[in-house]
């Protein structure tokens, strides 16, 4: 077959258990789309190839054996932020070119026993900071709908290889939008669970009290099957929630879209940033989730003017401290030659860590020294608990809420914003983050450029079902989330 990357997570399921392929030839499919076409878009910093054969084979076994799981022997990439065993795990860091993790993240173990195939780990952003993929030491990755476009960040990588079809579908993480941000950037459909639902153990940590991973996928069904691998309580994580997970799957159709009430914050909808088409086709989005029996209703988010320097000071200050463990002594980057052991951490860190991850670390270590810990750390923990409780205010009266997923559609690789104007654009997704709360985002259009425009959906915590549900629902109803840029429909 050589159509194998346009079949669903779910039909690669039945095709596996069905034999009318085998892993192998799956995974051999996808290597060789890898081989021929990620020399464009860059999506992978390491291909497991190797070991993808060898899962594939005992995959083929296990389903020969009866012992299979719904996922078994269907290939996945993830994130470079999750450590696996005997693989370079990056972060994209120079400080971690040379680390190969002694041990598993928790949602890579969780995948390989479920039997997915690991392809390879993907691009990102150093340390998961930024926005489009373009902080990474290995270089920049291409959006698939248009090569001089960026991806996304910080899970571009992901993003691109899915696009793409270079993997069926991939983990990613989100911070303050890196699932959601790329998803929306190559049409595709990302979700951030509620913080806690997902092990961040052997996540690589940026600011850990925000850190969550997820799915990133073609359709709400596919995130789905990944969501049913990916989530639970987790005893290496302190912070993982011991509550019952769904089956995301079999829940596909478990929300009413009639009668759903959606808020649209009217502060979201007048944010100056925001292009015209991006909003057009977000509109034109919930015009149809209105018809399919949604009701739309006018809401307030009054902390919106406070998301961004919130954000810039509490994730910067966490991440500073989480990256005070790369110090050219226990694992990672180290300087050559030091004088002294002064100079061993300095020129390690200085020369180890990119441009912005140096920006982050400095911002974070003056908002938390001695002499502005109150006005700036202590002001943004108060600001944040007021922006939770707005949104909490918001789920009184409407059971999701819509907004978009960025104000704009992919950034031209190089266009060298400031880091302020980059920022800004995090403005409909961090939020989400400092709740806590979980949201997801789906393909809605295209602009006049043909870059895919993404429409969010916010939910209440623990509402990962129902925002799969909707946006399930919604895909049965248009077929968005079906199209493909033309590097995807080239074969290998
Ligand atoms: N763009 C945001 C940042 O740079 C979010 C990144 C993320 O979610 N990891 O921090």
């Amino acid at each position: 077959m050589t159509d194998l990357h346009r079949l669903s997570i779910r039909e690669l399921s039945e095709g596996l258990a069905g034999a009318k392929f085998s892993s192998r030839e799956l995974t051999e499919h996808y290597l060789k789309r890898i081989a021929k076409l990620d020399t464009q878009v860059k999506s992978y910093v390491t291909v497991t190839a190797e070991q993808a054969l060898a899962q594939a084979d005992a995959a083929d076994a296990a389903i020969k054996a009866g012992t299979a799981t719904a996922l078994t022997g269907v290939p996945i990439a993830h994130k470079d932020i999750f450590c696996t065993q005997g693989i370079k795990t990056t972060a994209g860091s120079k400080m971690l070119d040379n680390f190969i993790s002694p041990y598993d993240a928790t949602v890579v173990a969780k995948g390989r026993a479920a039997g997915l195939v690991t392809l390879g780990k993907v691009n990102m952003d150093e340390f998961a900071m930024g926005s489009t993929s373009e902080n990474s030491f290995y270089g920049a990755t291409a959006n698939p709908w248009n090569l001089g476009h960026v991806p996304g960040g910080s899970s571009g990588g992901s993003a691109a290889a899915v696009a793409a079809d270079l993997a069926p579908f991939a983990t990613g993480t989100d911070t303050g939008g890196s699932i959601r941000q790329p998803a929306s950037f190559c049409g595709l459909t990302g979700l951030k669970p509620s913080y806690g639902r997902v092990s961040r153990f052997g996540m690589i940590a940026y600011a850990s009290s925000l850190d969550q991973g997820g799915p990133m996928a073609h359709s709400a069904e596919d995130c789905a099957y990944l969501m049913n691998v990916m989530a639970g309580h987790d005893a290496k994580d302190s912070t993982s929630i011991e509550k019952d997970v769904d089956d995301y799957v079999a829940n596909l159709n478990g929300t009413a879209v009639k009668g759903l009430r959606i808020g649209i914050p009217k502060q979201y909808f007048n944010v100056a940033g925001l292009d015209a088409d991006v909003k057009a086709r977000v509109e034109e989005s919930l015009k149809k989730l209105e018809e399919m029996g949604a009701t739309l209703v006018e809401i307030d988010l009054n902390m919106t003017e406070a998301y961004v320097p919130t954000y810039y000071l509490i994730a910067p200050a966490e991440a500073s401290s989480n990256l005070s463990r790369y110090d050219g002594v226990r694992y990672g980057y180290r300087a050559e030659n030091p004088v002294d052991l002064m100079d061993l951490y300095k020129r390690s860190r200085s020369e180890g860590f990119g441009a912005e991850v140096q920006r982050r670390i400095l911002i974070g270590t003056y908002a938390l020294s001695a002499g502005y810990y109150d006005a700036y750390y202590v002001k943004a923990q108060k600001v944040r608990r007021l922006i939770q409780q707005d949104f909490l205010k918001a789920f009184e009266s409407v059971d999701v809420i819509a907004a978009p997923a960025a104000p704009t559609t992919a950034y031209k690789i190089g266009a060298n914003l400031s880091p302020v104007e980059m920022y800004l654009g995090d403005i409909y997704t961090i939020a989400v983050n400092l709740a806590g709360l979980p949201a997801i985002n789906a393909p809605v259009g295209f602009d006049k450029d043909n870059l895919p425009v993404g429409l969010q959906l916010i939910g209440n915590y623990w509402s990962e079902s129902q925002l799969l549900s909707v946006v399930h629902q919604y895909q049965q109803a248009t077929d968005w989330h079906t199209k493909r840029a033309a590097i995807a429909e080239e074969n290998a």
